[in-house]
């Protein structure tokens, strides 16, 4: 069997062992890795995979997204307004929604290409002045606009945790949050975390280098 499938089915495994009556969905991270090393995956017919770059996605996946309709897209990068139309006509969920601009941006094009994308708000959670995402205090403000101001269909939270080797206690804060809010989805869990991200909750993980082999 292909090892891109095999280290799959494993991890499919161990999300299964560790809450078996959870619906977890493994997002494939595909970013840097040519179609034809993700041939594989989406011939075993595996629907949601994930880039971090909108014009590296367009390049990537615009004819195959056209043949088969199932593919679900997942763009999980840093996201500038000024590719926002791209991403509304190529993906189905965007995992970094992160400001009051983008998500203005996003509204309006939704409209005119009539899309209507599934969206996680990314959340600073550690209060990190380098990365991004919305402040925990300005999160509901946040969240009710989009939900209400713009139309935006804000299905769950996102984080990429502190790099502190603690992840556990962002990932229960943030399902604390998620419910604090009624949203039912969360994205979160990578190749070192996604057990950890599971056990708090996670309804979407973000898989790269365990299923595709380390990038370059
Ligand atoms: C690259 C990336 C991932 C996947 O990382 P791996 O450690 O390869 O599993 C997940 N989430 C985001 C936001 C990423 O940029």
């Amino acid at each position: 069997m292909n090892i891109i499938i095999e280290r799959f089915n494993k991890i499919k495994l161990n999300i299964f062992s560790c809450k078996p009556a959870h619906n977890v969905n493994i997002i494939a991270v595909s970013k840097t890795f040519p179609i034809e090393h993700i041939n594989p995956l989406i011939e075993h017919g595996h629907q949601h995979f994930g880039e971090n770059k909108v014009q590296e996605a367009v390049a990537k996946w615009s004819d195959i997204n056209r043949e088969k309709k199932n593919i679900k897209l997942h763009m999980i990068g840093k996201l500038q307004s000024n590719k926002a139309k791209d991403a509304v006509k190529l993906f189905n969920y965007i995992h970094s929604l992160d400001n009051q601009k983008l998500a203005d941006t996003l509204a309006k094009y939704q409209v005119s290409l009539k899309k209507n994308l599934k969206y996680f708000i990314q959340v600073n959670i550690g209060n990190e002045m380098q990365k991004s995402g919305i402040p925990v205090n300005e999160l509901d403000p946040f969240y009710n606009y989009c939900k209400n101001q713009i139309n935006l269909n804000i299905i769950g939270l996102m984080i990429i945790p502190p790099n502190d080797n603690n992840p556990e206690k962002y990932f229960k804060s943030l399902n604390e949050l998620n419910k604090s809010l009624a949203l039912k989805d969360l994205s979160m869990g990578m190749s070192a975390d996604y057990l950890k991200a599971v056990k708090h909750g996670s309804t979407f993980v973000r898989i790269g280098s365990s299923i595709f082999g380390l990038r370059s």
